[in-house]
């Protein structure tokens, strides 16, 4: 298939330093969650990125030296020379798809762990280190150590040149850096030649830079990568003063510029929070100060954007991260005019969360991410099917969709039945929520490509009994009903059933489908035991339709999991423009009283309208009366109807099944473990 011309800009070469992309697309560093403990994993999910296209991929944030010792969180180590094998294996996956490879060169400094090593954490100063789970504080480098750490720097260099990398970077971003460090006024009260002003606190950068050049000495390209702006921190840098004032110090000292925002909440905001492109109102002025290529991030999924960028000298290089998480071959499809084919990113930052728990990656859009070595699974090349088969799927949310969608992939007559006039189940409800439009996504392309294929259908407003199941006649009957949110209090940090006629009970879904009193300043209660974003966002709504709302949580803190995708401090801004009232540690007793878990205190129950967002009951009556898996013989559960989560869980939830189905004689659930003792 030939590039249609309006993308044949995206495709041009682009000369960077001594080394040369073949495209425009860079695979942004980010962590794959498998460290440097699994490497297979981390080495066949970068590769899948360079099979897609992306022209440039990154190795994420990579240790340079036992004192920055992130662990738990699962970073890649080029500590010594046993890390460079490994490497070398990951430089070859790349090229192997004639990509150029880059590795991220990172230094803690305060925000390092060293809980694995217990050496001391270093910085600028003396100061608490910049982790509130780690009771400990840097300490201040001295003349020594700072040349100990250009050493190690140098030393990590050398190793990475050797591994055969084409893109050396030097890491200066998200405040995850020592070189952010040195560079703050907030974190360095230093006297001597690296503190105080400017010229001095930036001084340790530029020496990085120089030494990182000197080394690669054409070789490999060198990258600096860079926060210019660092949004609402207190004495932060901004693109208008420091940011600026360093790009200019270093213009064009390196081989590329890689622009972002700090810290990292800001650098990948959610769809709820920012569109695409939002960083560019930052990042924008680098390209009029350095004759250096540029590439940027801001969770770019559309092509007639990125062409734009280009065309318009905003940037040289499109980076994703996101985005080549949720579609490793985007690049692919907009050369091979394949556009409607992209699974573009929602921006719900699920991804972001499985770094925290220290695991392989997730992704709501990409299910097979991370499953490329562990499991062989390929986000394009359909699953292994023994024979073809007649499926009927009940309910077209994410679950069923992507189940339906991965057996039509693999040839199968597919039906899916849907009781609602809409596809999409819970993502078409949720999507039309504050600030959730993109979640969509999930729903339309599963839609449109089941709509390409003359081997599946969706039949809509058509509610399925049992006996419309037998009638059906399949070989297979998939139950993707979902599942329904509690009234009864149950929920995170309450498993008995609280009943009361003194209020009004509502739920999400009685919010979704508009179902509740909407006379103007009626007096609302969110309770929230279920801490993830839903609770925030109904009230959200209710605040937008003028209603007075408290937003009530047994626990210490807003939306207490959402801290995982990055959001919770944007939702306690956006709740609190909308002058919403909180109360948190006030928990519903058996006798719908609010107490507080700490005092014992009553909260007075001034609103009769009580939203309880707690616990969901999966909708499988179809299965659990026994009926029909006493007539059918393969009936399986999938997504909030096996077991009510994320849509994420569901989506991956209803691939798996999908492949259980496909191939009923394999454990699909079994994976393949990386061992360290061969
Ligand atoms: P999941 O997240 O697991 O995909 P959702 O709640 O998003 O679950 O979707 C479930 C879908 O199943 C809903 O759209 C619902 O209307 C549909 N559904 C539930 N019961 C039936 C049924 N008996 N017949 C057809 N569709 C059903
Ligand atoms: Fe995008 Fe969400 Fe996938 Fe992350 S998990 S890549 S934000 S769709």
């Amino acid at each position: 298939m030939t590039t249609p011309s309006q993308y044949k800009a995206l495709f041009a070469p682009l000369k960077i330093g001594p080394v040369t992309a073949p495209n425009r697309f860079f695979a942004s560093p980010h962590s794959t969650g498998h460290g440097w403990t699994e490497p297979k994993g981390a080495i066949a999910l970068r590769a899948m990125k360079a099979e897609g296209g992306w022209g440039t991929v990154a190795v994420g944030l990579t240790e340079i030296s036992p004192n920055s010792d992130y662990a738990n969180h699962p970073m890649e180590r080029i500590w010594d020379e046993e890390d460079i094998p490994r490497h070398h294996l990951q430089v070859n996956e790349i090229k192997k798809h004639g990509s150029l490879s880059a590795i991220e060169l990172g230094h803690g400094g305060m925000q390092s762990r060293n809980l694995t090593t217990g050496l001391p954490i270093i910085g600028p100063s003396n100061l608490s280190v910049l982790r509130p789970e780690i009771p400990s504080q840097s300490k201040a480098m001295d003349l020594t150590d700072i040349k100990l750490f250009r050493n190690e720097h140098k030393a990590a260099v050398k190793r990475s040149l050797k591994a055969g990398y084409d893109i050396i970077y030097v890491y200066a971003a998200h405040g995850l850096s020592i070189l952010s460090h040195f560079l703050s006024i907030d974190t360095n009260k230093r006297f001597d030649q690296y503190g105080g002003t400017f010229e001095n606190r930036i001084r340790l950068l530029k020496e990085i830079l120089e030494d990182t050049l000197e080394l690669a000495n054409g070789n490999a390209a060198v990258a600096l990568r860079f926060s210019v702006a660092e949004p609402n921190k207190p004495n932060g840098i901004s693109h208008e003063e420091e940011g600026r004032d360093a790009v200019e110090a270093l213009s064009e000292l390196p081989d590329l510029w890689d622009v972002n925002l700090s810290g990292w909440p800001k650098d990948s905001q959610t769809s709820r929070f920012a569109d695409e492109a939002y960083q560019l109102d930052y990042t924008n002025f680098v390209k009029s100060i350095t004759s250096k290529p540029v590439v940027g991030v801001g969770r770019f999924t559309s092509p007639d954007l990125m062409v734009s960028l280009i065309k318009n000298r905003k940037l040289d290089l499109i980076g994703g991260a996101r985005p080549s998480i949720a579609d490793p071959f985007l690049p692919s499809k907009i050369k091979n005019n394949q556009i409607e084919n992209i699974r573009e990113c929602i921006g719900c930052n699920v991804c972001v969360s499985m770094d925290a728990y220290g695991v392989p990656v997730k992704c709501t859009q990409n299910p097979t991410i991370s499953e490329e070595w562990r499991k062989g699974w390929h986000p394009e090349t359909p699953a292994i099917s023994r024979k073809k088969e007649k499926h009927l799927i009940i309910g077209s949310g994410p679950a069923g969709l992507e189940c339906a969608l991965t057996l039509a992939n693999a040839g199968h007559d597919v039906t899916v039945a849907e009781t609602r006039n809409e596809p999409g189940g819970r993502v078409a409800q949720e999507a039309r929520l504050p600030g959730l439009n993109a979640w969509n996504r999930v729903k339309d392309y599963r839609v449109y490509q089941l709509s390409q294929k003359n081997n599946s259908r969706i039949f809509l407003s058509s509610h399925m009994s049992i006996n419309d199941i037998k009638e059906f006649g399949s070989d297979t009957v998939t139950l993707a009903t979902g599942a329904t949110w509690r009234a009864d209090c149950v929920g995170s940090t309450n498993f008995e059933p609280i009943e009361t006629k003194k209020y009004t009970i509502l739920t999400p879904d009685d919010i979704m489908l508009e179902k509740f009193p909407n006379s103007t300043l009626d007096q609302f209660i969110v309770y929230d035991d279920d801490h993830n974003y839903m609770a925030s966002v109904i009230a959200e709504k209710l605040l937008n339709n003028g209603h007075n709302v408290t937003y009530v949580t047994p626990l210490p803190t807003v939306s207490t999991w959402t801290q995982y995708t990055l959001e919770q401090a944007a939702i306690i801004e956006r709740l609190k423009s909308l002058e919403i009232k909180f109360a948190l540690n006030y928990k519903i007793n058996q006798n719908f009283e609010l107490i507080n878990t700490i005092d014992n205190k009553k909260l007075k129950l001034t609103s009769e309208h009580v939203v309880i967002v707690g616990g969901r009951i999966p909708n499988d009556q179809l299965f659990s009366d026994g009926q029909l898996i006493n007539t059918i013989q393969n009936v399986f559960l999938t997504g909030d109807c096996l077991v009510p989560g994320t849509i994420q869980a569901a989506v991956l939830s209803g691939h798996q099944t999908a492949r259980k189905i496909l191939d009923r004689d394999t454990d699909i659930l079994y994976s393949k473990r990386e061992q360290t003792i061969q």
